[in-house]
């Protein structure tokens, strides 16, 4: 089947093209035949410059033919050859991250100039480019491109307009698709959120129906005191609460991601606040022995905000910072008066622990729901078992707390070590009186 760049030869060259692919031409017409494919294939990549430029370009320029397979540029390698592919395909691809499967960016054919950044900068190649097919290509060398430009200075300005503006035009490519798998993506979290919403709902009703129940028995001569059963109904009593925080949590965090909460302005004393959360965590982890400190300035700064939104982000600091530190351990929860961005004024609460610590990688995504560090094998029902991962929608909720009252939530730790037991401190930062209330 005659080829495409083959198109372009006279018929009676066709076969001595073929076999003599890539290979220094030093025959009269044959060379010129050559020359001109050069120069028609550059004419397709640099569009805008004269005869006598693309000329110039092709006598530094060769030919070479490689099999399907064949790695032309090599992704973060610092490589000095540019080609412009005459027949045959590329893919062009990226790599994403370790777990993920090489991105494929586009797919390149006749025409198409690949490793062209090599020649206006000294960077390492930005993404692999393989044949998908035998392949011919044009290839230059960075320094006889080089030469080209310290001959031409009017050329020179010439390549660099084309190639920036083929950069340009790939960049606005990608930003399109980035856009659309943005899209895509925010509709699923919409989904998402979605689903939380109507489990929780569905969660609900039969919860309450047995809460019911149980009280019921509670009260019953049968099961009641010195029945025997009083064990078995207190427990009965303990998972149905657990469960109802978490569907309450679930109900939390979809109202904040959706901006439907309603957000109390009462002044609130963070003193007593934290205090009481404090208690409430030590009460109900009596096996752990991490001791819990709680740090108030003199004055300890009244704020206006939602208590019970407040009250529960709070509790998801304190409690994973009990979850996340070893029996032994100490969590300090300190407050103090700050300036918020726009000058107003405001107050930070830190939780700091002597715990496992965190890597600097999840430091924002543990704000997202559902986000896990570890392996969710270590997931656990208790509140406050070490390591015990959880539902992992206890910092969304805190951030979604922060942002419902103008603040932020962050965290810092040098690093997660499970025997040096860095530590790490998560803030929330809010003004004195929220915007939002
Ligand atoms: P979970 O329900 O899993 O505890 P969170 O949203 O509360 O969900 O936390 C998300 C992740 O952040 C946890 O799985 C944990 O890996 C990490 N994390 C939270 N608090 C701490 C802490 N104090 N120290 C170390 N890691 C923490």
């Amino acid at each position: 089947m005659e080829s495409e760049f083959s198109k372009t030869k006279g018929v009676c060259y066709y076969v001595v093209v073929v076999i003599y692919w890539g290979h220094e031409y030093t025959f009269g017409t044959m060379k010129e035949t050559i020359t001109y494919d050069k120069i028609s294939l550059l004419r397709l990549a640099f569009q805008g410059l004269d005869d006598d430029e693309l000329q110039e370009m092709a006598e530094l320029t060769e030919f070479r033919t490689y099999p399907p397979e064949h790695v032309l540029c090599h992704e973060g390698a610092y490589e000095d050859v540019f080609y412009i592919i005459a027949e045959g395909s590329v893919i062009i691809s990226k790599h994403l991250g370790d777990e993920e499967a090489d991105r494929v960016l586009r797919i390149g054919g006749r025409g198409d100039m690949v490793g062209e950044m090599a020649m206006i900068q000294n960077a390492p190649r930005a993404a692999t480019v393989r044949t998908s097919t035998e392949c011919t290509v044009l290839e230059m060398e960075k320094q006889d491109f080089e030469t080209i430009l310290s001959r031409s200075p009017r050329m020179a300005m010439d390549i660099i307009r084309i190639t920036l503006d083929r950069i340009r035009s790939n960049d606005k490519t990608m930003i399109e698709d980035l856009q659309k798998s943005n899209k895509v993506l925010r509709q699923l979290d919409r989904n998402k959120l979605e689903f939380i919403q109507v489990a929780a709902h569905e969660l609900r009703t039969p919860l309450t129906v047995l809460n019911g129940y149980v009280k019921v028995l509670k009260g019953s001569s049968q099961a009641g005191a010195g029945s025997g059963l009083e064990g078995i109904v207190a427990g009965i009593i303990k998972g149905t609460e657990r469960i109802h925080e978490i569907v309450n949590m679930m109900l939390d965090v979809t109202r904040i991601d959706a901006d439907t909460v309603k957000v109390g302005a009462v002044p609130i004393s963070l003193r007593l606040l934290i205090d009481d959360v404090a208690k409430n965590i030590r009460r109900d982890a009596p096996e752990r022995t991490v001791e819990i400190i709680t740090d108030h300035p003199q004055v300890s700064p009244f704020f206006t905000g939602d208590p019970s939104l407040i009250q529960k982000a709070l509790y998801q600091l304190i409690v994973n910072a009990v979850k996340y530190t070893p029996d032994g351990g100490k969590v300090t929860v300190t407050t103090r008066a700050v300036t918020m961005e726009d000058d107003t004024p405001g107050v930070e609460i830190a939780v700091k622990d002597t715990g496992i610590g965190l890597d600097t990688e999840h430091h924002s995504l543990i704000f997202e729901k559902f986000y896990q560090v570890g392996s969710v094998d270590l997931h656990s029902s208790g509140k406050t078992t070490y390591k015990g991962g959880g539902p992992g929608l206890g910092l969304a909720l805190v951030k979604g707390v922060a942002r419902a009252h103008g603040g932020i939530a962050w965290v810092e730790s040098v690093g997660h070590d499970e025997e040096i037991f860095p530590g790490s401190t998560f803030y929330l930062k809010l003004p004195l009186n929220s915007p939002n209330t």
